[in-house]
């Protein structure tokens, strides 16, 4: 199954599919260069301690802090990137910037290759088994 995004929040062409990662995940249509922004992450804003109160709920969200007081529920956006998968080696990464949520690549990408960021802290606290499979894989979200 291949899904839909919004493409005017898209600046490189993915396609979403199955991840031997988790769930779905975003996959490069074409060669990627260093330090290309791939597309922005928008969503719902709600305070922090919303955020905090969603995350406790267990479901699978994809929730962005953009301050100590603000963050983003991208969990039902239209934007390719929430698909985004971790990767303790990940060849991208997340900018928060004047309230915006953008992707970056940190390496060059190439065709097919999916794209993942390194989620840093998250609300499952170390309780997620990780499956990035990269060498030094931190073994645990
Ligand atoms: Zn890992």
């Amino acid at each position: 199954m291949a899904l839909s995004y919004d493409a005017t929040h898209q600046f490189v062409p993915v396609t979403l599919k199955r991840s031997r990662i988790d769930g779905f995940g975003v996959f490069a249509d074409q060669a990627i260069a260093a330090g290309t922004a791939l597309g922005l992450l928008t969503g719902e804003s709600i305070t922090v301690a919303e955020a905090r109160r969603r995350a406790q709920t267990g479901q699978r969200l994809m929730l962005v802090e953009l301050s100590s007081a603000r963050a983003i529920d991208a969990s039902r956006s239209d934007d390719a990137m929430r698909f985004t998968n971790h990767s303790c080696l990940p060849n991208a990464r997340i900018q928060v910037e004047d309230g915006e949520i953008s992707f970056h690549a940190v390496r060059d990408i190439p065709r097919g290759e999916e794209i993942t960021v390194d989620y840093g802290q998250t609300h499952h606290e170390g309780r997620l088994p990780c499956r990035c499979g990269a060498s030094g894989c931190r073994g645990a979200l």
